[in-house]
């Protein structure tokens, strides 16, 4: 049912850079074989599921949204991907994504955006908009996003679904192609609270292969994400991020949800982060970076595409090298590489990386006494509504604001969860931000039940 859906709204929303529909069927046949067997299956055994492309997927084409990646079929599975096989997902295919996952719109995919489910003409956000997207259309009823600043956070928030960014170190980054290897963070895409919990147990826990996954037990988000009780929690308001830039209705509604958790029992307080304001800067160093260091592997040896320098007869490696990068790249990732070279380059780093780094502390300390004052923070997912495609294109500060809400939570390493918050603006959804402390992901679970 679900091949047919995406065959049926694929061309018009391309939420995906490839489909497996012969790799899903086997899956899907394997699993019902076990049930016939009278195997134990685990709850998602047989529930399909698209990949965001930056995920390594054996077998499958996997290019981050990249023509540098055109044509690589990785030799081996993401750990997380391990682990869907072994829970019996059939793997539908690999959704469409910001190249190198830079963005919050799909627009700087080199394979072309992928449109909104609610709107055609507008952005599915970003950089995970194609899994957002698949979910929203119906095309998969899970799927999985990484989150380095907001990816799954943001798409989820403008495509009235869920999205949630485990705490740091919670799902295996092994597999993944990174972006900010301090930052990236792969979590669920689903239509309901309780299917991201579902999934976050499938996906998480300890892996010797990534060595800042944590050791420890997945926590229990299953549990949450049914009892849905928000009697006397705290629940904290961050001043810095609920007012000021964010669209009137988008407001409105976070103000009603607001409402409903204190009719549900929960105590709404105001607390004060002063360093957040500071988050969106400091990210946009610190990302680009971490990012021009671990994208230097593309060199056109090793992965994918190599192309040879015009009108020179014995190129050197470098040159070969130049020529790759210039034609494999798109512009924001260039803009980011130098970016990330400046900031690290010597005479500069004390006063861009280092003072950026700084402020990830102070950000990390805020949060530590905003968890003193409350269980949970919440906030408005993004500032607007889904935005029309092309509409921020060419200004990358614009681009970049959306960020500001869903950034802190990569900076700290907290986890953080985007549900559903009614419509606003021209009839589109609008997103609740629930963020929590170093692996109490099980408490936005319990927040989002409530609500939702
Ligand atoms: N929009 C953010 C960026 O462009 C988010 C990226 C992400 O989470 N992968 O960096």
């Amino acid at each position: 049912a679900h091949l047919d859906r995406i065959a049926a709204v694929d061309d018009d929303v391309h939420a995906f850079l490839q489909v497996d529909a012969e790799g899903a069927i086997a899956a899907a046949r394997s699993v019902d074989e076990q049930r016939a067997a009278g195997a134990p299956l685990g709850p998602l055994a047989g529930v399909p599921i698209a990949v965001k492309d930056v995920v390594a997927t054996k077998g499958l084409p996997t290019t981050a949204g990249s023509k540098i990646l055109e044509g690589w079929v990785p030799p081996y599975d993401a750990t997380l991907v391990t682990r869907l096989r072994a829970a019996g997902l059939p793997i539908l295919g690999k959704t469409n994504m910001d190249e190198f996952a830079m963005g919050s719109s799909t627009e700087h995919s080199a394979y072309g955006p992928t449109h909104n489910p609610w709107s055609l003409d507008r952005i599915p956000g970003g950089s995970g908009g194609g899994s957002a997207a698949a979910v929203a259309a119906y095309e998969a009823p899970l799927a999985i996003g990484t989150d380095t600043g907001g990816s799954i956070r943001q798409p989820a928030s403008v495509t009235g679904t869920v999205g949630v960014k485990p705490t740091y170190g919670g799902v295996s980054r092994y597999g993944l192609i990174a972006l900010a290897s301090s930052l990236d963070q792969a979590g669920p895409c689903t239509r309901s609270v309780l299917d991201a919990a579902l999934l976050h147990t499938v996906i998480g826990g300890h892996d010797q292969m990534d060595s800042t996954s944590i050791d420890a037990p997945v926590p229990p988000v299953v549990e949450a994400a049914r009892r849905g009780d928000v009697r006397d929690l705290r629940i904290g308001v961050i001043k810095e991020i609920s007012g000021e830039g964010f669209a009137p209705q988008v407001r409105a509604r976070f103000t009603e949800s607001l409402d409903l958790l204190s009719a549900a029992g929960a105590e709404i307080v105001e607390v004060s982060c002063p360093s957040f304001e500071k988050g969106l800067a400091a990210y946009y160093l610190i990302l680009p970076s971490e990012a021009s260091s671990n994208l230097a592997k593309f060199d056109a040896m090793r992965y994918g595409l190599r192309v040879a320098p015009k009108g020179v007869e014995s190129p050197s490696a470098e040159q070969v090298m130049a020529a790759t990068r210039d034609a494999g790249f798109g512009d924001e990732v260039k803009r980011r590489i130098i970016l990330g070279t400046y900031a690290l380059s010597s005479g500069y780093y004390d006063a861009y990386y280092g003072q950026a780094q700084k402020v990830r502390t102070l950000i990390a300390r805020d949060f530590a006494a905003a968890f003193e004052q409350a269980d949970v923070l919440v906030t408005p997912t993004a500032p607007t509504v889904a935005f029309k495609l092309g509409e921020k294109l060419n200004d990358p500060m614009a681009m970049y604001l959306n960020d500001v809400a869903t950034i802190p939570a990569n900076l700290a390493g907290v986890p953080g969860l985007s549900l559903p918050n009614g419509l606003a603006e021209d009839g589109l959804p609008s997103g609740f931000q629930v963020l929590a402390p170093i692996q109490a992901d099980d408490r936005l679970y319990n927040v989002g039940a409530a609500l939702e």
